[in-house]
């Protein structure tokens, strides 16, 4: 049992962080923690002060969250309406619970009440009223109460409509969002002029909106949807969705998405489309909003001290968090480039446990500011490794330490290198053991290889026993077959199956033997267009910087690099003793992954099939991996099919750059899934060879 003093200590301090956090978020456009974090903690505090109640403070912020715009440069205004917060939820159950207390509130008297389901945009939520069709004021929503008078700004966002469609004096809300395709330009920018980068598109969007200087708002080309109009009855609506239509019809725009849903099975279906969906989206949706469709109902409902009882909040997963940077490993690549790694307090982010992420390299750690003992924020993008986007410096206490480059390789002990005009640090020892074993990892690796069996501990064993020396000996390995059996661990059938897989290793295809070779810049995708265009690795060692150069997105960089690999005497070496083992190195054309029809495959080859037999694809904008032509073969060689248009028929969209109205199309059909040609790539597996 705590004492007394103690609950009083924990709620004090819990206060005190929550107040901070809040001053940063609201006045600052800061978050020193994630949402959800902060949810935790106020909720956590609310439950202590309800069942305390004596140590609960005037001012706690369980009372005023979000008061803080003392520091304002702007006006103060009163919000007509108080703009309400909704109550947030994290899983499904929470939004069925919210449809029981609904329906149980009216009694059970509606059968089967109608739920509007849209998209929760993460920017700057705003308030416009009209006056005579007019554009008069337009302020933040601030604590909810009163915002700041911010019209001048918003008069530089183009798609807010300055005259509506018809003379009516009316209230809406929307938000303000920083559009994530500019989000990017706008931070390289701001690096260029030597300006802090914001952390995400919300803070770039709120930060933008409270800046002095409109012209500045004009040039960030802010974007503007709109989801709530106020006093709807008065228009004689009696729909939520109705007024969503009725906005659009005076000129705003929408996402487009509002959904009406009957059953809590439906509901949780559409939610986790959006979930995968919304990437495709330029703007950021931290979660979806469900509210009563019916207007009638919601004044019977009502409301509780900070939420209204008929909309909910359905938050997705978190995509970034903050954890503690323990310290960092320096690793050796198989470049012999020097990488600092982040050990981290482990941490869950979106259902995986997180305990080291990246950090590029040294000059990323000076610029970004990180030390030792940092409460960092990580964040991890669709499939890639958690990267540690920045420190939160104000919670710094004094104990963090610099974090100093090494001096010597952390593997062989010689002194790096830096080359001149580069950031990265070497080690250019050509015999240093993490070097070599980082190289056959690479050509081992799944995208190379693909030899099963040979993970990190293995080559690491095999090396030292001398069975290997470079990649070429794995080939070798089955004259040590006994020596093998006999190792620790490693059974006759896991070595059988071992060398069934060097064996097999033999067919991959030229583009990822070529890969597998492991020269610089030469990834996945520059290994398929240099072996589509050389057709095989005889007539590539032959051509010229200049030849190189014709091929299309090869550019200097890369041309030297595949000319000096293949007039390096140390390479052609290893390339010819792999061609004498047997390696591929020709080019058979656009190819199906025949490894997944063998019959041994046949109940995978069912299961996996059902995902392009029948379907029908559409592809709009700019693809950058494939050509169209190429990308509709791959479809119907899969067994779906390619649409010219969208329509309800349409399965599956792919994005690529700069796509227009077919997206928006889609989009407003909500039954199409959207994807970027990356996620197609990935919905495709092992089934093509590119
Ligand atoms: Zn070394």
């Amino acid at each position: 049992m705590e004492s007394l003093d103690t609950i009083k200590e924990k709620i004090i301090n819990l206060q005190d962080e929550i107040k901070k956090y809040s001053y940063y978020y609201y006045s600052k456009n800061e978050s020193l923690v994630s949402d959800v974090e902060f949810d935790k903690k106020l909720k956590e505090l609310e439950e202590l002060e309800n069942k305390y109640p004596e140590f609960k403070a005037e001012n706690s912020p369980t009372i005023t969250i979000g008061s803080s715009l003392k520091d304002t440069k702007f006006r103060k205004i009163t919000h007509k309406r108080p703009m309400l917060s909704l109550t947030n939820s994290y899983n499904i159950h929470d939004v069925i619970d919210f449809s029981e207390r609904i329906n149980k509130l009216l009694n059970y008297k509606n059968d089967k009440l109608c739920y509007a389901l849209e998209l929760k945009l993460d920017g700057a939520s705003i308030s416009l009223q009209y006056e005579d069709g007019k554009l008069i004021t337009g302020v933040t929503r601030g604590d909810g109460i009163e915002g700041e008078d911010v019209t001048e700004n918003i008069y530089a966002i183009k798609s807010i409509p300055k005259i509506l469609k018809e003379k009516i004096t009316m209230e809406v809300r929307g938000e303000i969002i920083f559009p994530k395709s500019k989000f990017i330009k706008l931070n390289e920018k701001r690096l260029a002029e030597g300006e802090d980068v914001f952390a995400n598109p919300r803070n770039a969007a709120s930060g933008t909106l409270r800046q002095i200087d409109a012209q500045v708002v004009a040039e960030r080309e802010l974007d503007a949807y709109f989801y709530f109009l106020v006093d709807a009855k008065k228009f004689n609506i009696e729909t939520h969705s109705e007024s969503i239509s009725y906005l659009e019809k005076l000129g705003f725009q929408t996402t487009g998405v509002c959904e009406l849903l009957t059953s809590m099975n439906d509901m949780e279906k559409r939610i986790l489309y959006w979930e995968n969906a919304r990437e495709a989206l330029d703007y950021e949706t931290d979660g979806m909003v469900i509210k009563l469709d019916n207007m009638n109902l919601w004044e019977e409902i009502g409301y509780t001290t900070k939420s209204p009882r008929w909309a909910i909040a359905y938050k997705f997963q978190a995509k970034q968090i903050s954890t503690v940077l323990m310290g960092i490993t320096w690793q050796v690549g198989r470049t012999g480039k020097i990488t600092p790694v982040a050990e981290l307090e482990e941490v869950e982010l979106s259902g995986s446990k997180i305990k080291r992420a990246s950090l590029h390299n040294t000059d990323e750690i000076l610029r970004k500011d990180i030390k030792i003992g940092d409460r960092v924020f990580i964040e991890k993008a669709a499939e890639i490794i958690p990267q540690v986007v920045s420190p939160i410096k104000e919670l710094r206490n004094g104990s963090e330490s610099v974090i100093d480059a090494p001096i010597n390789c952390p593997s062989c002990g010689q002194v790096l290198e830096r080359e001149e005009g580069l950031v990265d640090l070497k080690c250019v020892n050509p015999i240093c053991p993490a070097i070599i074993q980082g190289t056959i990892e690479y050509f081992v690796s799944r995208d190379a290889m693909n030899i099963s069996g040979l993970g990190s501990k293995i080559v690491e064993k095999f090396l030292k026993l001398g069975y290997i020396k470079d990649v070429t000996d794995i080939y070798n390995l089955k004259n040590h077959r006994e020596e093998l059996v006999e190792l620790d661990k490693m059974g006759e059938k896991s070595i059988t199956n071992l060398l069934e897989a060097i064996e097999n290793s033999k067919k991959r295809s030229y583009s990822k033997t070529l890969y597998a070779l492991g020269i610089q810049y030469v990834g996945k995708f520059v290994a398929n267009l240099l072996a589509k265009k050389s057709k095989n690795i005889d007539n590539l060692a032959q051509m010229s910087v200049e030849e190189l150069l014709t091929i299309d997105e090869v550019g200097n960089k890369i041309a030297s690099s595949v000319y000096e690999f293949f007039n390096t005497e140390k390479s052609l070496i290893i390339v010819e003793k792999l061609k004498k083992i047997g390696i591929n190195f020709s080019y058979a054309g656009f190819e199906i992954n025949e490894e997944n029809y063998s019959e041994e495959n046949e109940t995978n080859k069912h299961k996996e099939d059902d995902i392009f037999i029948g379907k029908k694809f559409l592809f709009t904008g700019k693809m950058t991996r494939f050509k169209r032509e190429d990308i509709k073969d791959i479809v119907e060689s899969l067994g779906g099919e390619n649409l010219s248009g969208v329509s309800k028929k349409l399965d599956y969209l792919i994005v690529g750059d700069d796509a227009g109205s077919k997206l928006e199309k889609a989009r407003a059909l909500g039954t199409v899934t959207i994807l970027s040609e990356e996620e197609f790539i990935n919905l495709c597996g092992d089934k093509i060879k590119i």
